[in-house]
């Protein structure tokens, strides 16, 4: 390859790009070997440790060396030094937070996304855009929303999908008293009121964000021993309320009782209060594929805008949120980018008016693959089994001597700890971890230190379970 010719020693800006162009030769040979690689840390998932406890070897202080080595070199590097170390949360017994794994569709997906990188602004001269149009479609099928009413974007995670519903509940509600948050600023709307009663801590820091304030909510009580908003008590404090924008903030799916609000109720006084239904269904959106379940989201077409994620519970790579809304102008009113050359004329959703980012990856890709892979019904199916994994991990530590459930599990979530003080059960969740046969996460919950085991991952199984069970009893 003779691309670049000036590469005299003694030139002070050698042209290093032959690097590039060699490696392009020799692309075949480069995807092979990372597949190759991929290939071995996925399967070897099973069996490695599921977190890594020490990478003291890993120098963050490294510098960086002038010259490069090319992509062979730098993938072998990365096989030594950066592999061993990282955690198995692909694997079957990461249970920590609601983490995800990743379907082969879904990678294959991501792999070809970061291939043909496009920049997945919106329809002008790529297909990409009618893609996210489709994908959305489908997530509205899978989640029992009608999609003739329903539109969305797709976002970096639950987090940016929560932001996007107040920052598009605030607009709806200045549009209701005529003002134009948009444009003229919050301080147009200065009494904004929203109820929550268990947000999560994304929620809370989307309302730093939006400048409402971490600590400027209502909290709304939960029933008894629950997570689940207590109707009776938002029915008070929305009735009681004087401002003229409200906000209800509704949980389908907490992140440790796994706990759904009633959301036909709250639809309700959402309606009577003429507030705005935001739910947050990161995970709990696909309990609608659980024909066991499908009545725990009754209600969600009521929403107002609805959050979920691809990156837990469908099992695609990080990053992918979904967001949803039934008034997708309001969004657009409040995302648009607008310059004079991003105006195109092209016909089609423009998502980069959609969302936080103007340059976006195009994760319809990875969302789009596993969903034509799999199916509907290959999605239900990892929905029943991880549930059905949760009762059963439920199941025996309720008949075990020394530990007992912090709730029952509703989903696919088991919380439990071992009778004894929090102190011990402190060190007993690092004995367990420590075996490196299974990663779970603590909470509190109820007053107490607890552990939370989310099953999420398509690949775990009964053996699975097994293992999971002999590392509490050698940790105990
Ligand atoms: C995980 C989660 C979030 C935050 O999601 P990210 O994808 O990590 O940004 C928000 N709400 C709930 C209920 C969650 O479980």
């Amino acid at each position: 390859m003779n691309h670049v010719s000036n590469r005299s020693s003694n030139s002070p800006t050698v042209d290093e790009r032959h690097l590039m162009f060699d490696d392009l030769e020799k692309l075949g040979r480069i995807l092979v070997e990372t597949g190759d690689i991929a290939h071995s840390f996925v399967q070897g998932a099973d069996d490695m440790d599921v977190t890594c406890r020490d990478f003291s070897a890993f120098d963050p202080s490294r510098p960086l060396q002038g010259q490069g080595r090319g992509t062979l070199d730098a993938l072998r590097a990365a096989k030594e030094e950066i592999l061993p170390l990282l955690a198995a949360s692909i694997g079957p017994r990461y249970l920590g937070f609601v983490t995800g794994g990743t379907t082969p569709a879904a990678l294959a997906g991501d792999w070809l996304a970061s291939a043909i990188d496009q920049n997945a602004t919106g329809p002008e001269g790529s297909v990409n855009a009618a893609v996210e149009e489709q994908v959305i479609n489908w997530l509205c099928d899978l989640g029992g929303v009608p999609s003739d009413r329903f539109d969305g974007v797709l976002t970096t995670g639950a987090t940016v999908s929560n932001l996007l519903g107040l920052v598009a509940a605030r607009q709806w509600c200045g549009e209701q008293v005529g003002v134009n948050v948009d444009a003229d600023g919050a301080g147009v709307l200065p009494d904004l009121e929203v109820f929550a009663a268990s947000p999560h801590a994304s929620m809370i820091k989307d309302l730093s964000i939006t400048g409402i304030g971490r600590n400027n909510f209502t909290k709304v009580a939960t029933k008894p021993g629950s997570e689940e908003t207590d109707i009776a008590d938002l029915k008070a404090k929305i009735s009681a309320s004087d401002a003229r924008a409200k906000i209800v903030i509704a949980s389908a799916g907490t992140v440790n009782a796994t706990d759904f609000d009633d959301l036909e109720a709250i639809a309700d006084l959402c309606a009577a209060y003429g507030a705005w239904l935001h739910v947050d269904a990161a995970f709990g959106f696909f309990a609608a594929l659980d024909d066991r379940r499908a009545d725990f989201t009754k209600g969600i077409a009521r929403a107002d805008s609805i959050t979920s994620d691809g990156h837990k519970w469908l099992n695609v790579p990080y990053d992918c949120g979904i967001f949803l809304t039934r008034h997708i102008s309001v969004l657009e009113t409040c995302c648009r980018a607008f310059a004079p050359y991003l105006d195109t004329k092209a016909d089609g959703n423009s998502y980069i008016n959609r969302g936080v980012e103007n340059s976006r990856r195009f994760r319809a890709l990875p969302l789009w693959m596993t969903m034509v892979a799999y199916g509907r019904d290959g999605g239900a199916s990892v929905i029943r089994a991880n549930c059905d994994q949760a009762a059963d991990l439920a199941a025996w530590v309720r008949t075990h001597e020394k530990l007992e459930l912090l709730s029952e599990p509703k989903l696919n979530v088991t919380m439990f700890a071992a009778r004894g003080s929090d102190e011990d059960n402190r060190a007993l969740l690092a004995r367990i971890n420590a075996t490196g046969k299974v990663f779970m996460t603590p909470t509190v919950y109820g007053g107490r230190f607890g552990f939370r085991a989310a099953f999420s991952n398509w690949r775990t199984c009964d053996d699975d379970l097994v293992i999971i069970k002999q590392a509490i009893e050698s940790a105990l």
